[in-house]
């Protein structure tokens, strides 16, 4: 059947050489040239649902959903719809629509401690955006953040981050000059006690701290009890600002997000991925007190030209509007399934595995210790990691090629994908 058959990959193989003499690396963001798992990419053609399919004609169940905003699945007919009807009436006019204030509505009413919130083109200048506010507001220079942590590459957060430049062993990147790079300040994630000593040393130079409350971008990290409400203590003890990078957990880990979920309110919010559904967005927003700096009304700056994008707020809306409090209790069960079958196929074997999850944010971490931070997460088989990921492509399973990323799930993955990726989960840790 599709699924056991061994991976073609000629045309992929053909384009991807293609790419590489007119690409930088043949990719547009360096995590999709699969260069640490030593593969060749899977060159694209299209995806439905909870499939993705390349240009070979095979088919996987997708665990990245172009790594994460595809919450609803690929090309959901409701978003696509809603795509082309925006369309028909213009893609971009540089100035207000009320499909722009519906979607700021929408917005506001789920993310709890948002009253007033900007639309941008990515996750990284929703978080560079909201770090300037940050200073601007405070009139301080550094920021606090945590190793491991990824919030897009602005050069004052690519300071040993995760996700991709983790991936590649490039944390602190060249061509981020010192002089911006002391102002950051990082310390190990879930760890409060480190957190406290840099605020006793540079407390009244701190603008903000900022933080994934569920780190997804070492792997799936959760917060350990206290540690949010211990952040929330902190800042305010020494009136620097509380980031909440929800780019990835927004719309994501729960109908309020992360926010909701554990009951902490920051001062602003960073949102991507899911709030797009699929289209480029970012946003940043907050208690209007704060939002009202920037430009037109204060002084801060920030623009965009795309900003607002009809058709990026067309796919956006949509989403969020499929998303109902259900959708995440089906979410929850689903992933309630897969990590339970990871798990006993990793027991069967006598496999070392540690799954951490926060609703459809997973990660089989091939360790038998428990994850809290970063080097934890790097104490991860890596070897067994890139073996297994191959494993699974030929089985038909497409995870993110990194141990530093988490898997998605979509709701139109059914129990029957999941049944179907345990058994070629277990397949692939048979043979170890
Ligand atoms: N913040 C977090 C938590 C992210 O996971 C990401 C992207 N993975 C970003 C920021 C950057 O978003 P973008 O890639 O849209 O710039």
């Amino acid at each position: 059947t599709e699924n056991r058959r061994v991976r073609s990959d000629s045309r992929s193989k053909a384009a991807f050489e293609r790419a590489k003499r007119s690409i930088p690396g043949g990719v547009n963001s360096p995590v999709r040239a699969f260069k640490s798992v030593g593969l060749t990419p899977l060159v694209i053609d299209r995806a439905s649902g909870s499939r993705i399919t390349d240009i070979d004609g095979q088919s996987y169940i997708d665990y990245v959903l172009s790594w994460g905003p595809l919450i609803v699945g690929h090309a959901h007919p409701e978003v696509v719809e809603a795509i082309k009807r925006t369309a028909e009436k213009g893609t971009s006019f540089g100035a207000p629509t009320e499909l722009e204030t519906a979607m700021a509505e929408l917005v506001c009413e789920r993310m709890p401690s948002v009253e007033v919130v900007r639309m941008v083109n990515s996750g990284t200048e929703a978080t560079m955006s909201a770090l300037r506010l940050a200073r601007g507001f405070t009139g301080r220079s550094k920021i606090l953040k945590f190793e491991g942590s990824y919030h897009g590459h602005a050069d004052s957060l690519l300071i040993k981050a995760g996700s991709g430049v983790a991936t590649l062993g490039l944390p602190d990147s060249p061509g981020v000059p010192e002089s911006i790079a002391s102002h950051t300040i990082t310390v190990p994630y879930n760890d409060i006690e480190s957190v406290k000593l840099a605020f006793e040393r540079y407390g009244e130079e701190i603008a903000a701290v900022i933080v994934e409350p569920v780190a997804g971008n070492m792997g799936v990290v959760p917060p350990l009890p206290g540690f949010l409400q211990g952040l929330r203590e902190v800042t305010a003890k020494y009136g620097a600002l509380l980031i909440f990078d929800e780019v990835m957990t927004g719309f994501r880990v729960g109908y309020h997000s992360a926010q909701g979920l554990y009951g902490i309110t920051p001062d602003l919010t960073c949102m991507g991925k899911v709030i797009g559904g699929g289209l480029p967005v970012g946003a940043y927003g907050g208690r209007r007190e704060l939002m009202e700096k920037m430009a037109p009304i204060g002084p801060i700056y920030q623009a965009g030209t795309l900003s607002g994008n009809p058709l990026a707020m067309a796919a956006g809306f949509t989403t969020l509007s499929l998303m109902t409090p259900e959708s995440y209790e089906q979410l929850e069960r689903l992933a309630v399934r897969l990590q339970a079958g990871l798990e006993r196929s990793a027991s069967e074997f006598g496999i070392p595995l540690t799954v951490n999850r926060v609703g459809s944010m997973i990660c089989p971490f091939l360790t038998g210790e428990q994850v809290i931070n970063f080097a934890t997460a790097s104490r991860s088989n890596a070897e067994r990691f890139r073996t297994l990921f191959a494993r699974l492509l030929d089985e038909g399973v497409n995870i993110p090629p990194s141990q530093f990323e988490g898997w998605f799930l979509s709701t139109a993955h059914s129990e029957e994908d999941i049944d179907r990726t345990v058994e070629a989960y277990r397949t692939a840790l048979s043979k170890f």
